[in-house]
């Protein structure tokens, strides 16, 4: 049980809201998949698939522990494993997890373990690199891996896929709707050969809204579901997801002269007040928000962090707030927020919530 006073709170109805304007923009029986990898960004896996799992037809993490958390957490629905290693198959295998397969040491691996351990028609996803140059098969890899799936009944192709690598940038719209068609050629080549129908899929969030003509038979939505559409007219529709909330340690006075934190990076002019917040670096506040760069809410004010972020803790400055020890502190409950933070640490949102440790307690509100 994790007691601590720091606490990511899921908005569950955020999440469905997200989920629901996603599907209004899809064919009704285009399928969902809810990726939920890296503690469903920075939240909590099993909580948010969990909340989710009646409502979308799979999940997708990136690595093969991720997905046995799940299982473990009870989840039933198929899970995708984006990025499987030789060494993770086994246990793809004993906790029913569905494994991507994007080179032929993955495959070949898989296909022997299969045949090994006398597997029947066994779900296989097979990846292709379209463009992005990151994880997948080259199309010219096609002959050789219809010849070995041909020779097999232990796995069946549950799906081909492949992923964009600019969905979000519409300057870059050439070069995607070569990607989505180059994997329609791919697609057609299997469609040709094998005498069963593999689920096609290409788009992540952003895929959804600028290109929602190639939803093929499923779509994967990761950041839009929590809250963020790489654009600011489709966030401004979606819901904020991640609250982040802590309470007040300590109040300090600081005489004019006294320094605040580490390398006395704060220096007080004049009398402050200051409220020193249990969460630092370690919890995925960034140290890129020290020294007046970001702030925090303490009764609907902003109190700007002063001095340098440490590992377990702020300080900042609520010389102007109505505050004692024990009040609640807003770290962020907003995309606005979010997104603040993001751009001071000159990073995307992506990174800003999938920063958030586990060391900060989780919680989802229905
Ligand atoms: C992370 C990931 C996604 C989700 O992308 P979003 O931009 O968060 O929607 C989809 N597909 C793959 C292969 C991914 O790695």
């Amino acid at each position: 049980m994790n007691n601590h006073v720091t606490v990511l709170e899921i908005d569950g109805k955020s999440l469905e809201h997200n989920l629901n304007y996603f599907k209004q923009k899809l064919k009704p029986e285009t399928k969902i998949l809810a990726v939920v990898k890296a503690t469903g960004y920075g939240s909590d896996a099993v909580k948010v698939a969990k909340f989710l799992q009646d409502k979308v037809d799979y999940f997708a993490v990136a690595f093969a522990v991720e997905g046995i958390n799940l299982r473990k957490g009870g989840i039933k629905t198929p899970i995708l494993v984006l990025h499987p290693q030789t060494q993770t198959l086994q246990s793809i295998i004993d906790y029913k997890l569905e494994p991507n397969l994007y080179n032929f040491k993955v495959f070949d691996a898989f296909l022997k373990l299969a045949d090994d351990t006398l597997l029947m028609n066994y779900p296989i996803h097979i990846k292709f690199n379209t463009g992005l140059n990151r994880l997948g098969f080259w199309h010219t890899d096609i002959p050789k891996i219809l010849a070995d799936l041909k020779e097999t009944n232990h796995v069946k192709v549950q799906s081909l896929f492949s992923h964009l690598a600019a969905s979000e940038d519409l300057e870059e719209k050439d070069f995607t709707i070569n990607q989505i068609n180059n994997f329609t050629y791919i697609a057609q080549q299997f469609y040709k050969y094998l005498d069963y129908r593999p689920m096609l899929h290409v788009l992540n969030t952003s895929g959804v809204v600028n290109y929602a003509e190639a939803q093929f038979d499923m779509v994967r939505i990761g950041i839009g579901l929590y809250g963020f559409g790489n654009d600011e007219k489709v966030t401004s529709q979606l819901k904020n997801t991640h609250n982040l909330y802590s309470i007040i340690s300590q109040i300090h006075f600081i005489e004019p002269g006294e320094t605040v934190g580490y390398n006395r990076a704060f220096i007080a002019k004049k009398l402050i007040k200051s409220a020193t917040i249990p969460i630092g670096h370690a919890d995925g506040i960034t140290r890129a928000l020290g020294n007046k760069k970001g702030y925090v809410l303490i009764n609907n004010q902003k109190a700007k962090i002063i001095g340098n972020v440490c590992m377990d803790m702020i300080m900042v400055d609520v010389t102007k707030i109505d505050c004692n020890e024990g009040d609640k502190v807003i770290i962020f409950n907003s995309q606005e927020m979010i997104q603040n933070i993001a751009d001071i640490a000159e990073t995307i949102v992506y990174e800003t919530l999938t920063s958030i440790s586990q060391r900060v307690k989780k919680v989802l509100k229905k």
